[in-house]
Order: C-alpha cells, then sequence, then structure tokens
C-alpha cells in the first residue's frame, strides 16, 4: 500500500488521490524488487541475520530479488490488511501508485487507476502527472 497518504490538488484543494489501506497493491502473483540495501534495512528492522531474512522472506529471480508471495499476497501483507514492514517498505511499495510510466503514458495511466481505488473518480491524467512530478521532485 501506499506511503503516499493523500495529496490535494492545489487549486482547488480538491483530493486526488488518498490511499484507502485496501491492499490490493499487495495482492498479485509477483512482488516489486528489492535492492540489497533495502534487505539490509528491512532484516535489521524484523532484528534478523541478512541471511535468515532472506532465506524467509525473500525469492531470486533471474533478474532481481523479491518478496514472496504467500496466499496471493506479498509475504508482508499482515492479518489486519496493513503492511507489517511498513517503516522499511521497498521504495516501489513506497511510490506506489505515483509510478513514472504515467508521464509518458496515458495508458499507463488509466491501467494504474482503474487498478488503485485511491485515485478520485474524477481525477484526470494531467493531474495524476502533476502528482508525478511533484513526487520525483520531492516537492509532495
Ligand atoms: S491499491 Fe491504491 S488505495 Fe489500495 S492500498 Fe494500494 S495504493 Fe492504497
Ligand atoms: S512490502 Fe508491504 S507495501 Fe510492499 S507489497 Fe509487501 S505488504 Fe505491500
Amino acid at each position: 500500500m501506499s506511503q503516499v497518504n493523500q495529496v490535494n490538488r492545489e487549486s482547488s484543494n480538491k483530493v486526488i488521490f488518498e490511499c484507502k489501506c485496501c491492499g490490493h497493491c499487495c495482492h498479485g502473483v509477483a512482488t516489486v524488487s528489492v535492492s540489497e540495501e533495502e534487505q539490509k534495512r528491512m532484516a535489521a528492522y524484523l532484528e534478523l541475520e541478512l541471511n535468515e531474512f532472506r532465506s524467509k522472506f525473500l525469492v531470486q529471480g533471474k533478474h532481481s530479488t523479491s518478496m514472496k508471495i504467500i496466499d496471493g499476497h506479498c509475504i508482508f501483507y499482515g492479518p489486519d490488511g496493513l503492511c507489517s514492514v511498513h517503516p522499511v517498505k521497498p521504495f516501489h511499495c513506497k511510490r506506489w501508485p505515483l509510478h513514472p510510466s504515467i508521464l509518458a503514458d496515458e495508458a499507463a495511466w488509466k491501467a494504474i487507476k482503474a487498478d488503485c481505488p485511491g485515485f478520485s473518480k474524477d481525477a484526470t491524467w494531467e493531474d495524476a502527472k502533476e502528482l508525478v512530478r511533484k513526487s520525483m521532485n520531492g516537492t509532495k
């Protein structure tokens, strides 16, 4: 789920995005990649040795390392519907759903909006691009 909790449209103060904590983005057949640094932070957070953390929670793919899927969701998706490693979750989880692909591709925006109920129904592609730019500049 997103770390981007709520973003307002500046001109009207209307909420364009607010994470509903629905957990949809933590479900699926695969998870995001986890860098070496992120693995170390997560292992430290869980007070585990790195190798133990890796064997318990990660899966090594051909090109990247990602989190295991259990019962159709990320292994860190808790029974309370929240991320159990929220303070140290991977960058790709923190950034979601403000993915840079939105900037160049309206189809990507439509697909992400359809997948994430956090966007208001009347949020436009222009709104989304503005949020992505702000997020990349660290101004939101
Ligand atoms: S799918 Fe969207 S609204 Fe639901 S948890 Fe993920 S970011 Fe939040
Ligand atoms: S690390 Fe947390 S936010 Fe990221 S997919 Fe897993 S449960 Fe969801």
